[in-house]
C-alpha cells in the first residue's frame, strides 16, 4: 500500500506515516490556495488521528508539575513534523511557510498543545537558521530536527516581558568566553531545553553601548544554570514552560549567533515568522470550535427539535464561521508574503491579532452552544479547547503589542 508519506512530492518526502487514512467525516474542508496543502493536510489528519487524537486529552490532565513528553515529541520529530520547515540540508523537508502553517492548523485542529510542542522548535532554531554561520547550523539543526535535542527561545525576562528591549541578562567577556549572569522567564521547554538561543547584552570591556546580542548555550549541565517546570498553567499543557537562572556561565564566545549587537532585530524577524505560525494555531482552534457546534446543534435536542433549527444557534454558527474564514484569509497571505521574502511585520502581527481573537470568539460561542456539556471536560473537548486558546492572545507579542506593531507600520 503506498502511504500517504511516500505520496508526498519533494520538498515533503521526510514526512513519515505508516497507519490508515483519516476518517474526515464531519471535518470541513479549508479553501486551498495551493494543491501541496492538500497533500500536508492530508499527511496531518492521518498522523493526528492516529497518534495525537488519542492521547490528547489525557496529556491535558497529567499531574502537576507537568514532565515534558519526550517520546511523543521524538515520534512527532520522526514523523518529519517538528522540522518541516526546516532546510532539507540540515534534515528538514524545507517546506514552504504556506504548507507549514497549514501542517499546524491541522495539528492545532487536534491539539493545540501538540502545534506549540512542535512551533517551539522552529521558534528556537529559526535565528540560528537565518543568522548563525554554517558550523552552528550543522550542530544544532540537525538534532533539533530528529527530536534528540529540546531547543528553546530565550527572551523574556521577569523584567522584559511586552518591553523586550529591556534586557538585563548579561554576557561579560572573559579570554574565550562569555560569561553569563541573568533569569529568564516564561521559556516554552526552559525547564528541559538542551540548548537556549538567549538574548542578553555582551559586555566585552569596550566601553560601548550594549546592544542586544544572541548567543547559543549549549552546555545546560554546569551548576551555575538552574531551572524549573512552571506550574499550573492553564493550558497548552502538553508542551512545558519553564524559568531559567544563569549564574557565572560559561558560554564560548564562539556560540555568538550572528553579529554582536543584532540580537533584537534578530529575535524581532524571527517573531515576525513565528507569528504567523501563532496565527495557525488560532485557525485551527477556530475551525475545530466550528466543527464541533455544527455537530452539536445537530444533534442535541431541545423542545423537541436539534438545537441547530434554532435561530440564536445558527446565528453563533454563522458568526464563527466567518471569524474562521476571515482569519484563515489573513493567515495564508501572510505565509504567501513569507514564501515570496517579502517583510510580513504588519501581516504577521495582523494575522496573529486576528485569528487569536477570533479563536477566542469561536471556543466562547461553541462553549455557549454546548452550554453544560461544554463546561464540564468530561463530556468532550470544549472545555480544553476553551483553556488551551487564551495563551494565543498573550505569548509572542500580547494583542495590544500587535496593533501597537499594526499602527506603527501604518503611521510611519
Ligand atoms: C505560556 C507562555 C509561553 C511563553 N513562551 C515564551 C518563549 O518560549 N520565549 C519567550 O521569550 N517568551 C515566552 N513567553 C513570554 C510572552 O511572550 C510574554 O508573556 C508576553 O510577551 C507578555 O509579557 P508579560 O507577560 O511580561 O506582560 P507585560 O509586558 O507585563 O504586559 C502586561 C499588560 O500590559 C500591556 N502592555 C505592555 N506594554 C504595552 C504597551 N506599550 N502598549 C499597550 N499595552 C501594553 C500588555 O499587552 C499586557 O496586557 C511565554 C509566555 C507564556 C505565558
Amino acid at each position: 500500500m503506498t502511504t500517504t508519506a511516500e505520496a508526498v512530492a519533494e520538498p515533503q518526502s521526510k514526512l513519515r506515516y505508516d497507519g490508515p487514512p483519516a476518517d474526515m467525516a464531519g471535518i470541513s474542508q479549508p479553501h486551498t490556495v495551493n494543491p501541496s496543502q492538500d497533500v500536508i493536510r492530508k499527511f496531518t489528519h492521518d498522523y493526528c488521528q492516529r497518534y495525537v487524537m488519542p492521547v490528547a486529552a489525557e496529556m491535558d490532565r497529567r499531574p502537576e508539575p507537568q514532565q515534558f513528553p519526550f517520546e511523543y515529541f521524538k515520534r512527532l520529530a520522526q514523523a518529519g513534523i517538528v522540522a518541516y520547515p526546516f532546510g532539507c540540508e540540515y534534515g528538514g523537508s524545507g517546506g514552504s511557510a504556506l504548507d507549514y502553517n497549514s501542517m499546524m492548523e491541522v495539528v492545532s485542529y487536534y491539539d493545540p498543545a501538540t502545534a506549540l510542542l512542535a512551533a517551539v522548535s522552529e521558534l528556537a532554531i529559526h535565528p540560528i537558521a537565518h543568522f548563525g554561520n554554517e558550523e552552528q547550523k550543522k550542530r544544532y539543526i540537525p538534532p533539533a530536527a530528529r527530536g534528540e535535542s529540546v531547543p528553546a527561545f530565550a527572551l523574556t525576562e521577569p523584567e522584559a516581558g511586552s518591553d523586550a528591549s529591556n534586557q538585563q541578562t548579561t554576557a561579560k567577556a572573559d579570554g574565550d568566553y562569555y560569561i553569563v549572569n541573568g533569569e529568564k522567564t516564561f521559556i516554552m521547554h526552559g525547564d528541559v531545553a538542551d540548548l537556549y538561543v538567549l538574548f542578553c547584552k555582551i559586555d566585552d570591556g569596550s566601553g560601548r553601548s550594549e546592544r542586544i546580542s544572541t548567543i547559543i548555550v549549549d552546555d545546560v549541565k554546569q551548576p551555575g544554570l538552574t531551572r524549573k517546570t512552571l506550574e499550573h498553567k492553564m493550558g497548552m499543557k502538553a508542551a512545558t514552560t519553564g524559568r531559567i537562572w544563569f549564574k557565572d556561565v560559561k558560554v564560548p564566545r564562539a556560540n555568538l549567533l550572528g553579529e554582536k549587537g543584532k540580537g533584537f532585530r534578530y529575535a524581532m524577524i524571527t517573531l515576525d515568522s513565528a507569528r504567523v505560525g501563532v496565527a495557525a494555531q488560532g485557525v485551527g482552534l477556530a475551525w475545530r470550535a466550528m466543527d464541533e457546534s455544527i455537530k452539536w446543534a445537530k444533534t442535541r435536542q431541545a423542545f423537541g427539535q436539534p438545537i441547530a433549527k434554532l435561530q440564536a444557534i445558527q446565528w453563533m454558527i454563522a458568526d464563527i464561521s466567518l471569524r474562521l474564514e476571515s482569519a484563515r484569509c489573513l493567515l495564508y497571505k501572510a505565509s504567501l508574503m513569507l514564501d515570496a521574502g517579502e517583510k510580513v511585520s504588519l501581516q504577521a502581527a495582523q494575522a496573529k491579532l486576528y485569528a487569536t481573537e477570533a479563536a477566542n470568539f469561536c471556543i466562547d460561542r461553541a462553549m455557549q452552544i454546548h452550554a453544560g456539556y461544554g463546561y464540564i471536560g468530561e463530556f468532550g473537548l470544549i472545555e480544553k479547547l476553551y483553556r488551551d486558546q487564551r495563551i494565543m492572545e498573550i505569548y509572542e507579542g500580547t494583542s495590544e503589542v500587535q496593533r501597537l506593531v499594526i499602527a506603527n507600520s501604518l503611521l510611519r
